[in-house]
C-alpha cells in the first residue's frame, strides 16, 4: 500500500515545453504521469518556470504555452485534476486523481502589471515566486551579490498577490527580499524547494530565522533534492537530506515541512532519488527514521493543511 506523497515543486511543464516530451506513456520526464503514480504522488505543484534571460514578452509567451500544456495534455486525462480551490482538492482525493496545482517560478514576465497577475489567477495559478536566482523588475534573487529587496514594481505586485490571496513562494528570493515579504504580508508563504543554510551553507537555503518565521506563521517548507543544496560532498543521498529534516524538526517545524523535489529542473539528483518513482523508497525511509506519525505529516498532511489554509474554499 502506497503512502500518499505531496510534491510542491517540479519543472515538468518547462521540460515539456522545451523538449516536446509527453507527460503520459513512455516518457523521459523525471516526474512523468507513470513515475508519479509509482511514487504515490497525490498532489503535485507544476511550476511555471521560464528562462529569465528572455525578454518579458517572450517569457509570457512561454508561460502561457506551459499553462496550455497543463490543461491540454496533463489534465486532459482523468488521472489528473486541475486544482485551484480547496473543494477541488478534496474532490480529487475522493476520486483518486492527482491534484495538480500551478505556481509561477520567476515573474519577470509580469513586468509588475497586476492585470497579468489577475489573468494568471483566472487561469488557475495559485502561487507565485517573484524571482529565479538573479534580479528582475520585481526583486533580487538569492544569487545577486548586492542582496537587494523588492522594487516599487514588486511592492505593487505583492499588494495584488495579497488581495487575491495567492501564496508567496520565497524559495529563490534574496535574503533582503524574504525579510521584506515577511514584513509586508500576513498571507500564505511557502518556500517550495529549499533546504537549511545551517546544515549546508548555500544562498538557496534558508536561515534559521526564516524557518522559525515560517513555523510561527504556519507557512510551509519543501525540502529539495538538488544535490548542490543538500551537501558539499559529490554524491549526496536521501540520508544527507534527512540532516536538513532533523534540523527543521529540532526547530519545531513538524507541522510545516515536506518535500519539493525539483524534478525535471535540478541538475544534480540525489543518489537513489533520481525520479518521482523513488518517492515510495523515500517514504519508507522517512517512516523508519521518524515514525509513522511524523512521516504522515511530512509526506502528505502538512502540505494538505497548507493548501487548506491557502486556497479559496470554492
Ligand atoms: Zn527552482
Amino acid at each position: 500500500m502506497n503512502l500518499p506523497v505531496a510534491d510542491a515543486h517540479a519543472d515538468i511543464l518547462w521540460k515539456m515545453e522545451q523538449s516536446g516530451e509527453e507527460f503520459y506513456g513512455t516518457s523521459a520526464l523525471q516526474a512523468s504521469a507513470q513515475r508519479l503514480a509509482v511514487g504515490g504522488v497525490k498532489a503535485q505543484v507544476f511550476a511555471l518556470y521560464v528562462s529569465p534571460l528572455e525578454s518579458p514578452e517572450a517569457q509570457l509567451h512561454h508561460m502561457l504555452k506551459e499553462i496550455d500544456l497543463f490543461y491540454h495534455q496533463v489534465v486532459a486525462s482523468s488521472k489528473v485534476a486541475a486544482v485551484g480551490t480547496w473543494n477541488e482538492f478534496v474532490k480529487a482525493q475522493q476520486v483518486g486523481q492527482l491534484a495538480g496545482l500551478l505556481s509561477v517560478e520567476g515573474a519577470g514576465c509580469l513586468q509588475g502589471d497586476p492585470a497579468i497577475l489577475r489573468i494568471l489567477w483566472r487561469l488557475g495559478v495559485r502561487g507565485i515566486g517573484f524571482t529565479w536566482n538573479l534580479a528582475n523588475g520585481l526583486a533580487d534573487g538569492c544569487m545577486e551579490p548586492r542582496n537587494g529587496g523588492l522594487t516599487t514594481m514588486g511592492r505593487v505586485l505583492l499588494a495584488e498577490v495579497v488581495r487575491l490571496s495567492m501564496w508567496m513562494d520565497i524559495a529563490h528570493l534574496s535574503d533582503t527580499g524574504v525579510k521584506e515579504v515577511l514584513s509586508l504580508t500576513a498571507g500564505p508563504i511557502m518556500a517550495s524547494h529549499a533546504n537549511c543554510r545551517q546544515i549546508h551553507s548555500h544562498p538557496r537555503n534558508l536561515t534559521d530565522d526564516v524557518i522559525r518565521e515560517l513555523i510561527v506563521r504556519k507557512g510551509w517548507l519543501g525540502l529539495v533534492f538538488e544535490g548542490n543544496f543538500v551537501a558539499a560532498h559529490p554524491q549526496p543521498d536521501m540520508y544527507d537530506l534527512f540532516r536538513h529534516l532533523d534540523h527543521i524538526l529540532e526547530l519545531g517545524g513538524d507541522d510545516i515541512v515536506g518535500f519539493g523535489s525539483d524534478f525535471d529542473g535540478a541538475s544534480h539528483p540525489l543518489k537513489g532519488l533520481e525520479d518521482a518513482s523513488a518517492f515510495q523508497q523515500l517514504a519508507v525511509a522517512v517512516v523508519d527514521r521518524y515514525g509513522k506519525e511524523i512521516a504522515a505529516k511530512v509526506l502528505w498532511n502538512n502540505f494538505r493543511e497548507f493548501l487548506h489554509r491557502a486556497l479559496p474554499d470554492h
